[in-house]
């Protein structure tokens, strides 16, 4: 019987026919003799996340997957990624997401990352504890420019808008109340207090300082977006019965796995990007199956070459991501092993779809149907047809045996 599960996603592997490639889409264009391999092993159909016809961001995309509905249980993105960077929410925290930048005397936003800092530590610990009309801001340190903001506090709210402009050369945005609540205004009059303060630290920040004598940009702003209320999700372990662990590199998927209480992994060169090692990905997660039920395996970058629309570095991703999946192939029949991805993101489109993805399941027991290669078309003629995300998890509890029966 199954015992274990290993659930690969691979964000934004879904596309649409490019032309260049004689009408395939990047995955089906794709070399890809393990994906082919396990999918002739497995119990396939298709994926949309959010059902049919709807675009799904990643995060309540990867929230459907795991069996938590995004209507009710979708926190925002600040409280997920801030969850990703290690810091320990409490119920009624607002959390936003943010980047150090910079911003001119006249308030132009002249440089939203800072790419020529490298480290920028120094910064969040300097603005980090400050206590104002009662609120505490706690600020931690991302991956390159990025920080998570929270704020903790009595009488808050998260219907603010954003600081951050999302655009060079343009003024940063007051941040004001979207709703009439005394909450919102609070938040937003205490925030704007905050960034006073923290741009008068950052300005005379000994970094700083040395950075403007060498004539380069100093960081002297959180550029804060993405407000949105933490309250307790239900854990993984609780919902499902299955102690879960988490091996992605990019912030967002890590903090879907803190959020859902599983243990996130770090695994040394796991980045996120382009240059990240699939590899050693893969190793730490069918290490992690020793000692979880379930773990949850992200890989991003397929996502990424979409959204630039580069067609032929998505096919060499995916023919790498292939290659990392040698090791599924060798998994005991005990161990559930699926691939799947949180939405397409088509290169023509340069954006996330509600094209459908595909899904494959692969273990002891499941009905193996006819379908001989990973692709979104092929798949279309599997057993499974067409899955919600909310669908995976029973699915899963179906084959491992766990599923309550209803009436008698
Ligand atoms: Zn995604």
């Amino acid at each position: 019987m199954i015992n274990k599960v290993l659930l690969l996603i691979c964000d934004g592997l879904g596309d649409r026919p490019v032309p260049q490639l004689g009408d395939k889409t990047p995955l089906e264009a794709a070399a890809t003799p393990n994906l082919d391999a396990l999918a002739a092993q497995s119990q396939c159909g298709l994926l949309c996340a959010l059902g049919r016809g709807v675009r799904p961001g990643s995060d309540v995309s990867h929230l459907a997957i795991m069996g938590y509905d995004p209507a009710r249980d979708y926190p925002g993105r600040g409280p997920i990624e801030v969850a990703g960077l290690g810091i320990a929410l409490e119920d009624g925290d607002i959390a936003l997401r943010g980047n150090f930048g910079n911003v001119d005397d006249a308030g132009i936003c002249r440089d939203r990352h800072c790419r020529h800092i490298s480290d920028f530590r120094p910064y969040a610990a300097a603005v980090d504890g400050m206590e104002i009309d009662g609120v505490r801001f706690i600020v931690k340190p991302g991956t390159a420019h990025r920080a998570g903001v929270v704020l903790r506090g009595k009488g808050l709210s998260d219907a603010i808008t954003d600081a951050d402009p999302h655009k060079t050369d343009e003024h940063l945005h007051e941040v004001t109340p979207t709703d009439d609540s005394p909450e919102a205004r609070r938040t937003a009059e205490v925030l704007r207090k905050f960034f006073v303060r923290a741009a008068g630290i950052l300005r005379n920040h000994p970094q700083n300082l040395e950075l403007q004598k060498a004539g380069k940009t100093p960081a002297n702003f959180v550029l804060v977006r993405g407000a949105g209320r933490y309250r307790r999700l239900q854990p993984f372990r609780e919902r499902w019965g299955l102690s879960a662990a988490c091996v992605a590199g990019g912030g967002l998927y890590k903090g879907i796995g803190a959020l859902l209480g599983m243990k996130v992994i770090d695994v040394p060169g796991a980045t996120g990007k382009l240059d990240t090692d699939l590899d050693a990905k893969m190793r730490a997660a069918v290490a992690a199956l020793e000692e979880h039920d379930f773990v949850f395996l992200h890989f991003k970058a397929a996502d990424t070459q979409g959204e630039d629309g580069k067609w032929a570095e998505k096919k060499a991703f995916i023919e790498r991501i292939d290659r990392a999946l040698a090791p599924a192939l060798t998994l005991p029949p005990t161990t559930l092993f699926i691939a799947t991805a949180d939405h397409s993101t088509p290169c023509i489109l340069k954006a996330h779809s509600a094209d459908p993805v595909p899904i494959i399941f692969r273990g002891e027991s499941v009905r193996v149907d006819g379908v001989r290669s990973y692709g979104e078309r092929s798949c279309a003629a599997g057993d499974l047809g067409l899955m919600a995300g909310l669908d995976v998890m029973p699915h899963i509890m179906n084959l491992m045996g766990r599923l309550p029966l209803i009436g008698a």
